[in-house]
C-alpha cells in the first residue's frame, strides 16, 4: 500500500473533501482532459467520448483495482431532471452511474440516449406489419 492510499484509508471521507484536480489524457480517444469546466470537483470521464476508467468504487475514492475502460452504455434522468451516464467496465463488467459534467459532449449523450431506438431488438423493417396487425385487431 502506498502512502497516498494509506492516507485515504486513515482519513475517512478524504476524497469527498479533496476534489481531484488531475489532468489526464483519455485512453479511449486521446482527448486532453483538464479538471476545469466540469462544474464539480470530480471529473471521472472524458468530456468528448464520455469513457471512464474503472478506478472508483464510490465516486472519487480510487478504491477499485481494476483499471479497465468503462464505456458509456446508457443515460438516465435523476431526480430534478439532471442527466447521469451509466458506465460499464469492459474488463470486469461493473456498472456505475455518474453525473454528467457541464462540458460533456451533448451529441455523444444524445446518441447514447437514442441508441436503443436506433437498434431495436426486432427487425425495424417489419414494424409496418406489426402496426397493420394491431390495427386489424382493433377493427375486428
Ligand atoms: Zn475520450
Ligand atoms: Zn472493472
Amino acid at each position: 500500500m502506498n502512502r497516498e492510499n494509506k492516507r485515504k484509508t486513515f482519513q475517512k471521507g478524504y476524497y469527498k473533501t479533496h476534489p481531484c484536480g488531475d489532468a489526464f489524457t483519455c485512453k479511449a480517444c486521446g482527448w486532453p482532459v483538464g479538471p476545469e469546466g466540469a462544474g464539480s470537483g470530480h471529473r471521472n470521464h472524458c468530456p468528448n467520448c464520455l469513457t471512464s476508467l474503472h478506478l472508483d468504487i464510490e465516486p472519487g475514492d480510487r478504491a477499485a483495482d481494476c483499471g479497465g475502460l468503462m464505456e458509456p452504455v446508457a443515460v438516465w434522468v435523476r431526480k430534478g431532471g439532471e442527466w447521469a451516464v451509466i458506465h460499464r467496465c469492459k474488463r470486469c463488467g461493473a456498472l456505475s452511474s455518474n453525473r454528467v459534467a457541464a462540458d460533456d459532449n451533448p451529441m455523444k449523450l444524445l446518441s447514447i440516449a437514442a441508441r436503443p431506438m436506433a437498434a431495436p431488438p426486432f427487425p425495424i423493417e417489419h414494424l409496418h406489419k406489426l402496426a397493420g396487425l394491431a390495427g386489424s385487431e382493433i377493427l375486428e
